[in-house]
Order: C-alpha cells, then sequence, then structure tokens
C-alpha cells in the first residue's frame, strides 16, 4: 500500500479546511500553525532574505507526546542564487495541550466547527503572509494585518499595493507566497501506481519538485534585509521544547510511510 499527496484547489466555500482545527495538510498561502505561539526563523540563516512558505503536512506521531504532529518546509525567497537548503520545521503537541481540544471535531466536513472552533479558542488576527499572530494592520487599508514590516514589506512589494484599498481583508495570494492547494492523501495498491513516466505523459497534470519549486522562488524578486533579527532569535530559544528543526532526512524518516508526491491535479 502507498499513500500519495495531491495538490487540490480549493474552491472559496472550501476554504474553510485550512481551519487550525482541521489540521489541515496543504501546499503555498501561509503556513497554518498548529503551535501559534512557536517562533521559526523569518528569515534565510545565509542570506537573510524572508523564508517563504512551501508545505505543511500534518503527520500524527504514535507517541503520546506526539500525538499531533505537523512539519513544515519553508525556502529562501533570494533570487540571488543562495543555496541554503530548505528549512524543515517539525511542531508537535500531546494529547492534553492548551490549544485543542482533546475530542477531535465531530465532522472535518462542517464549516461551523471551524468557525465555533475559531471563537471559543483565542480571537487574534494573523499576519497575511507568515500565519502568525500579528497586530500591526496596514496603516492605508485597514484590513489586513502583520506581525512584522518585514511580512508586511514582503505583501506590499509583491502584490497587496495593488489591492490595498479593498473593503476586506487581502486574502488574495501575493507573489510572494505560492499559490495555496490542499494537500489531500489517497492510498493505492503498489500495482496500481503509475510510473512517473506515465504521469509525465497525463495531460493537463504537471509534477512539482523541490527543485522546481526552488526555481520559482529564485525567480521572483525577493530580498530585504531584517533589522530585527537578534530580537526575533531570542525568541525562538524560548519556543526550544516545542519546536524541533530537523533535516531532510529526519522528515524523510517520518514520513516513510507515504510516498509523497506533489501532484497539481487542477
Ligand atoms: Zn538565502
Ligand atoms: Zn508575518
Ligand atoms: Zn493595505
Amino acid at each position: 500500500m502507498v499513500t500519495l499527496g495531491f495538490a487540490e484547489l480549493l474552491c472559496e466555500s472550501e476554504r474553510y479546511r485550512f481551519s487550525r482545527c482541521f489540521f489541515p495538510s496543504k501546499v503555498g498561502g501561509a503556513p497554518v500553525w498548529l503551535i501559534p505561539t512557536a517562533k521559526v526563523p523569518r528569515v534565510c540563516k545565509s542570506c537573510k532574505a524572508s523564508m517563504r512558505f512551501l508545505l505543511q503536512m500534518y503527520s500524527p506521531g504514535d507517541s503520546i507526546d506526539s500525538f499531533h504532529r505537523t512539519v513544515y518546509i519553508f525556502l529562501c525567497s533570494s533570487k540571488n542564487g543562495c543555496t541554503e537548503p530548505p528549512l524543515v520545521v517539525r511542531q508537535q503537541l500531546s494529547v492534553t495541550n492548551a490549544f485543542y481540544p482533546e475530542d477531535p471535531p465531530s465532522s472535518y466536513e462542517d464549516p461551523n466547527e471551524a468557525i465555533e472552533f475559531e471563537k471559543n479558542f483565542q480571537r487574534q488576527t494573523m499576519c497575511a503572509v507568515c500565519g502568525y499572530p500579528g497586530k500591526n494592520r496596514c496603516a492605508k487599508c485597514r484590513n489586513t494585518f502583520y506581525c512584522s514590516k518585514e511580512c508586511q514589506l514582503a505583501h506590499w512589494k509583491n502584490g497587496h499595493k495593488k489591492i490595498c484599498n479593498a473593503q476586506k481583508p487581502d486574502t488574495a495570494p501575493s507573489n510572494f507566497l505560492f499559490d495555496e492547494y490542499d494537500l489531500v492523501s489517497e492510498e493505492f495498491d503498489d500495482k496500481d501506481i503509475q510510473t512517473h513516466k506515465e504521469f509525465e505523459e497525463d495531460d493537463g497534470d504537471e509534477i512539482i519538485d523541490f527543485d522546481a519549486a526552488q526555481a520559482e522562488a529564485d525567480g521572483i524578486k525577493q530580498t530585504f534585509q531584517n533589522d530585527d533579527e537578534p530580537e526575533l532569535r531570542d525568541e525562538h530559544k524560548d519556543d526550544a521544547e516545542e519546536l524541533v528543526q530537523v533535516n531532510i532526512s529526519t522528515l524523510i524518516g517520518i514520513l516513510k510511510p507515504l510516498s509523497v508526491f506533489l501532484r497539481l491535479s487542477h
């Protein structure tokens, strides 16, 4: 048995599935944090360009401590040939935790679950770029929120400038964020799996891989310095227990039962 991941476009009425209460797996858009108070480095270690969110996968473990577990992958957004490898971050929580009820949602298909959860959980505005709690409004439209001036600048330069006067929050993708897809998995018998070659011949579908994603990231103009970096580093220290950075080989170990292909099915 092999589990394949497919990237599927969600229409506006299905976007509630990206609520944290459903523990989403997704590609692109802003990350949805399992632990919204933890701090992940926002800038590249090597070149200080902003890190761009690629995907997250909910992959619960089999121990009490890893009852909830989500793995996140970020790419350096520099287009100046930065060779920093993808940043992989794992967040995990035990069954009893401060963020989610012990009982799972009664239905993963009901948008009201998401609305109720957000209402009862905590009311806070989230940064349109990095998905962290963000209280700073865009001074012009006053409808879009950011955690930092770095995120605001990235959003402004890469798309928000054009739609800033809209009357509702800017949830439209900026050029800074990758297009957003739901990452759904399906199980297949080994014999039913198409070969790589057959995938390529399948019309309308496109296989994306790290190199392609990195090439796309490199193709987008996006560099700026983060003046607040020392301060951010200090914040990371507090979250050391909640947040473990793992390298790609560890990630592959975690996801071994899942052979994941990213395949755009729309
Ligand atoms: Zn870099
Ligand atoms: Zn932010
Ligand atoms: Zn604005």
